[in-house]
């Protein structure tokens, strides 16, 4: 029989904090470079910087997928996960169709941005 849990892939997700201060400099140097290859249109390079933010993290992405820290505005969380992962909530779609990301226990907790 089985349980219904609200267990997450292990694989998939990881936080911020757990990270030694090296591997955060190479996430956020990661991420930083994604983002210029974003602004310029080089998926090349934007999947390989993905590729070396999801390495830094421990994470591991399939070629073009993505990984991104947790960008809610409702608490601290400094969850980094795959964006393929489920249960997450996009919180709004930047300029070059990058999506902000809550992850997906505070999509749970606090959906943001809250409908009115
Ligand atoms: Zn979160
Ligand atoms: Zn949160």
């Amino acid at each position: 029989m089985s349980v219904l849990t609200h267990a997450r892939p292990t694989s998939r997700t990881t936080t911020y904090d757990q990270l030694t201060p090296f591997r955060q400099t190479l996430f956020d140097t990661a991420i930083a470079d994604a983002l210029d290859a974003a602004e310029a249109a080089n998926a090349t390079d934007y999947n390989r910087a993905m590729q070396r933010a999801a390495h830094a993290a421990g994470l591991t992405i399939p070629t073009g997928g993505e990984v991104t820290k947790c960008a809610c505005t409702g608490c601290y969380c400094t969850a980094i996960f795959d964006t393929a992962a489920p249960g997450l909530r996009v919180i709004e779609t930047t300029d070059y169709g990058l999506a902000l990301h809550q992850c997906a226990d505070c999509a749970d907790d606090h959906p943001t941005p809250v409908e009115d």
